[in-house]
């Protein structure tokens, strides 16, 4: 139940609001807004509950049910698109954040190698994976507390925030420490433990949708790390399993107009993982910034021939520049920039 306030409406009334939910055993999110307050009013019940509870209460100007099963995540909640800083680089504004590097760290040479060019050709944020969710038991599944090092010292050696993905809900202080934005990965978009242990942490975190999931359940998946008091999340379309067999995954294109209509938080996507070949790479990569994407996770290695994991879709360093240089047109042409 959303229930919006009047403008100019007083704390002692956002608090009537916020006693009358307790007293009922609800909880409570609020959402102090520029123009105006809304208060969600969280619980299991809440759809039997009179809307007069708190449409009579001081200072209440609407009171709605959200009947979609997300509730923070909606736009309902929060009207204005919600913007995430990291470092002081936006996510959600004018510009477009592009965040590129190896699916994994390997070595030392590789991850700085990587770094060094993703940054010259204009990313501003690099990412590689220390933990790897892996299919087989038997591939490489990372450099873990090693790769964590490595990443934070690229980090400190370009200047520039790295994203890596957490896997364990116990190991989520351990990645917080080194690295700047948590990646939770697709096929744990629905791992609840690891959701709640992210949110508790309120460190900026990125969404991956679930390979199988539909938008619905992408959004009330995000609404774990909301209720938890975490507002840095950002979404990630990344493609979904289809019929279609061509390619590794089906980008969603369409997800990124739903999501900017049903939910406030910004959206990036990653053409590496649903493109799984490196040719077909820009072309999405392409269509994601013209549908209105406000960022791209891009795979690109020093040497993709070599890499331990998904050199077939990892671009070298010359084609993200490529791209980079045909990403500022197409960018600009939808009013943003890169
Ligand atoms: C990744 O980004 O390295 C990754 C494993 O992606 P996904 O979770 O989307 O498969
Ligand atoms: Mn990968």
């Amino acid at each position: 139940m959303i229930v919006g306030m009047r403008t100019g409406t007083t704390p002692e009334e956002i608090d009537g609001v916020v006693q009358r939910a307790k007293s009922l055993g609800l909880s409570v999110q609020l959402n102090l807004g520029t123009d105006k307050t809304v208060v969600a009013i969280l619980g299991s019940n809440t759809g039997q509950l009179p809307t007069e509870f708190f449409a009579v209460l001081p200072g209440v100007e609407s009171v709605t049910r959200i009947m979609k099963p997300y509730k923070l995540a909606s736009r309902e909640f929060k009207e204005e698109d919600s913007l995430v800083s990291i470092n002081g680089i936006e996510i959600g504004g004018k510009r477009i954040v592009v965040m590129a590097g190896p699916c994994a760290v390997e070595s030392e040479g590789q991850l700085i190698e990587a770094g060094r060019a993703v940054k010259e050709f204009g990313a501003s944020i690099l990412r590689g994976g220390a933990f790897k969710p892996r299919t087989s038991p038997f591939s490489f599944h990372g450099m873990e507390k090693a790769g964590l090092e490595l990443l934070a010292r690229a980090k400190k050696q370009f200047g520039i925030p790295v994203i890596t993905e957490v896997v364990d809900p116990h190991d989520v202080s351990l990645v917080s420490k080194y690295t700047d934005i948590l990646q939770i990965g697709s096929r744990n978009m629905q791992n609840f433990a690891l959701l709640t242990a992210i949110g508790k942490s309120k460190r900026p975190v990125v969404l991956k949708r679930g390979f199988s999931c539909t938008i619905t359940e992408w959004l009330t998946a995000a609404d774990y790390l909301l209720a938890g008091g975490n507002n840095q999340v950002i979404l990630c379309e990344r493609g979904i399993r289809t019929f279609e067999d061509s390619i590794r995954f089906s980008l969603d294109i369409s997800s990124i107009p739903v999501i900017k209509r049903f939910s406030h938080l910004p959206i990036i996507v990653d053409p590496s993982h649903a493109a799984g070949h490196y040719s077909l790479v820009p072309a999405i990569a392409k269509a994601a910034v013209a549908a209105g994407a406000d960022g791209l996770l891009v795979e690109v290695h020093p040497n993709p021939k070599e890499a331990l994991v998904d050199g077939l879709q990892s671009l070298t360093p010359s084609d993200f520049a490529r791209l980079m240089e045909e990403l500022r047109s197409i960018a600009k042409s939808v009013g943003r920039y890169i």
